[in-house]
């Protein structure tokens, strides 16, 4: 059963949360400050986190930087305020996504299943065949993606990302198409979403990120991918 650490300090939050998340079928763990959540979630017993960013003793943010250091576990921020939903768009956070207070808990969950990582349970299975491009190899049965026949570790969005510019011809994508068929229409965010997991995506494809070979942007115009 796939696992959730939930970090935050209001516990009737953590309670919400934790008698919906296992209504869907996930466990839940949970963190009230922020050292015991970073400790935790270090762990890597846990296929997401949901991390609050003000939280006593030590903040979201500087808690998802000292994460990412060790673990590529999909994390989601939950931010209360404007400022510190610009703060994760605006920044190298490395967060996988973000809700902010107050979400409904439908969309809570959506949020989950569509950041939950590939291997960790609650993801769609698909018929299909195996694509390369370059190095790379997306094997649609299997779920995955490797380069040089080494894995790459994609979080659910980065793959469906990944698997929809490989269901198109070559062309360039606008962020507002993305948006759209990777998103989907439910979701409540902005385009800058786009330009954040485009460049996680590019991160861990490409050898050189600030020299992209696959994963190209057309300025002003949106992305394509090369192949
Ligand atoms: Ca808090």
């Amino acid at each position: 059963m796939p696992s959730i650490l939930i970090v935050e300090d209001e516990k009737t939050i953590v309670d919400i949360l934790a008698f919906n998340l296992k209504r869907e079928g996930f466990e839940t763990a949970a963190a009230y400050d922020g050292p015991t959540g970073l400790e935790m979630a270090l762990s890597g017993q846990y296929d997401l986190v949901l991390l609050d960013v003000m939280l006593p003793g030590m903040d979201g943010f500087e808690i998802l930087r000292r994460l990412r250091e060790k673990s590529d576990v999909p994390v989601i921020m939950v931010t209360a305020r404007e400022e510190e939903r610009d703060k994760i768009l605006g920044l190298e956070t490395g967060a996988d996504d973000y809700v902010t207070k107050p979400f409904s808990v439908k969309e809570l969950s959506a949020r989950v299943k569509a950041n939950m990582r590939r291997t960790g349970g609650g993801v769609r299975t698909e018929t299909g065949d195996r694509v390369s491009f370059g190095p790379f190899v997306v094997d649609r049965a299997l779920h995955t993606v490797s380069k040089n026949g080494a894995e790459l570790e994609l979080t659910q969005r980065e793959y469906d990302i990944l698997t929809y510019f490989l269901s198109l011809p070559v062309r360039v994508v606008s962020r507002e198409e993305l948006m759209e068929k990777v998103w989907g229409f439910d979701y409540y965010g902005d385009l800058r979403a786009v330009d954040v997991a485009m460049r996680r995506l590019r991160e861990k494809l490409e050898d050189d990120p600030a020299d992209p070979q696959f994963i190209l942007t057309k300025r002003g115009q949106g992305y394509y991918l090369k192949r």
